[in-house]
């Protein structure tokens, strides 16, 4: 959420911002709520420190009847005062919707457009492979190697879910602990995290936990939701709380299932293990000082190039277009990893900078010079397992169905490569 006084002393830019993001929210309604909120706010002192005069002067001696008229003035301010905080209770309710709709404001190298079309490529890493025969897809290899089955997935649990079998399962967890290692060597503690949080974590993060637009499954007869990703515990994790600046930056490494609906996911690139219902994830997490927060988005992306790298998983980067940066984000990058199946690229990370965005809905401050200030949030995607596994297996497929596995990887599985079972 964006600081109220900052949306009406920069009304313009905002709903610049706003149609920068092809999004259809109304800032002059936050505008009007929190002039009102000001106004009450202003009435409500001037009661109270009449109030309190009328209270010292009855100390005093008076006539009966002059003691009369100020105890009936009492009485009214009285009544108006808890009109006024009742309206008033009600307004900031308003205002806090209305203003949380407001998206971020975004990077001034953002670049402004809709569509995936509109991002930015910044560079290309690694070599495209150019295969002397017809190339499978991942979905044709994983049932040659006998290691993914979406038949049964569908069939236990519905579409879009899957079993991983044999190498598969060795795969899923030799990626999850390089990532984890890579992470801990760079200085992140280690979390593995809760898979369901408390809606209003999830609303503070800048998830929809309900209703039929949100990704997010929530679960009946509670207040909670199944993480669509780490990025909401992890960022819940201080929830309230103000940090001594001293343990800044924060850097968590968080593993999770990840659980999304993707109800309105059509289209060609959905095949498969590109988009599942549900998934495991290691996600970065930072919490740090506003000034820190650039180069910290920039050092989240190095990592995530450094990993793919290692894995030698050939990716191009991308700076994400406004339309796409959803609302918390203030600039994102995305690493696109080739797909040889498809033969194009296909989004395997994504990190954001949000600056105070979150923090400001979930109250996270730390003590600065100037008083208490809320951090900056970040997140970064370090492995996402489904979406590697497709780039390891149609990057590295040889002729007759079999997969070499990275050689950073061969001390996490054991194996150097998987052999078609079928
Ligand atoms: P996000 O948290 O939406 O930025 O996604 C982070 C990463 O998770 C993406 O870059 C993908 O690698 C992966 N991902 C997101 N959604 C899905 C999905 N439905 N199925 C498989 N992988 C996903």
């Amino acid at each position: 959420m964006l600081d109220f006084r900052f949306i009406r002393d920069n009304l313009d830019a905002v709903k610049q911002n706003i149609k920068n993001r092809f999004m259809d929210v109304d800032a002059d309604i936050v505008v009007e709520l929190y002039e009102k909120r000001n106004a009450l706010i202003a009435r409500a002192e001037e009661l109270r420190a009449r109030r309190n005069e009328i209270s010292s002067r009855m100390k005093g001696k008076m006539e009966q009847s002059e003691r009369q008229v100020l105890v009936d003035e009492v009485r009214s301010l009285k009544e108006e005062l808890a009109g006024i905080e009742k309206e008033l209770e009600e307004t900031e309710v308003r205002l806090f919707a209305e203003a949380s709709r407001i998206p971020n404001m975004s990077h001034p190298d953002a670049p402004v457009g809709k569509e995936d079309k509109d991002n930015l490529e910044i560079r290309r890493v690694g070599e495209i492979p150019s295969f002397p025969f017809e190339v499978r897809d991942h979905l044709e290899l994983g049932e040659m190697l006998d290691i993914i089955d979406f038949e049964h997935g569908s069939k236990v649990s519905g579409p879009k879910f899957y079993y991983l079998k044999n190498e598969g399962v060795i795969l899923e967890m030799a990626l999850v602990r390089y990532a984890m290692d890579f992470l801990a060597k760079k200085g992140f503690t280690l979390m593995a995290t809760p898979d369901i949080a408390k809606a209003s974590v999830v609303e503070g993060i800048g998830f929809l936990p309900r209703g039929a637009e949100s990704n997010i499954y929530a679960i009946e007869d509670t207040d909670t939701c199944l993480v669509g990703t780490a990025e909401i515990t992890l960022g819940g994790f201080y929830q309230g709380d103000i940090l001594s600046q001293e343990i800044l930056p924060v850097k968590f490494a968080g593993v999770s299932h990840c659980f999304r609906k993707e109800a309105g996911a059509a289209g060609q690139y959905t095949r498969g293990l590109y988009r599942v219902h549900q998934f495991t994830k290691v996600e970065m997490f930072v919490y740090c000082k506003p000034e820190d927060s650039e180069n910290m988005h920039n050092e989240l992306l190095a990592l995530e190039e450094e990993l793919y790298k290692s894995l030698e998983i050939p990716y191009r980067v991308v700076d994400t277009c406004t339309g796409d940066l959803g609302a918390p984000a203030y600039r994102k990058f995305d690493l696109e990893a080739w797909m040889p199946g498809r033969g194009d690229f296909g989004e395997i990370t994504s990190t954001s900078n949000c600056t105070d965005y979150q923090a400001r809905r979930l109250k996270v401050r730390y003590k600065s010079q100037q008083g208490n200030t809320f951090v900056h949030m970040l997140n970064g995607t370090a492995l996402a397992v489904p979406r590697v596994i497709i780039s390891i297996l149609e990057n590295f497929q040889q002729e007759d169905g079999s997969v070499i596995i990275p050689s950073s990887l061969v001390p996490y599985t054991g194996f150097d490569r998987i052999f078609p079972k079928k």
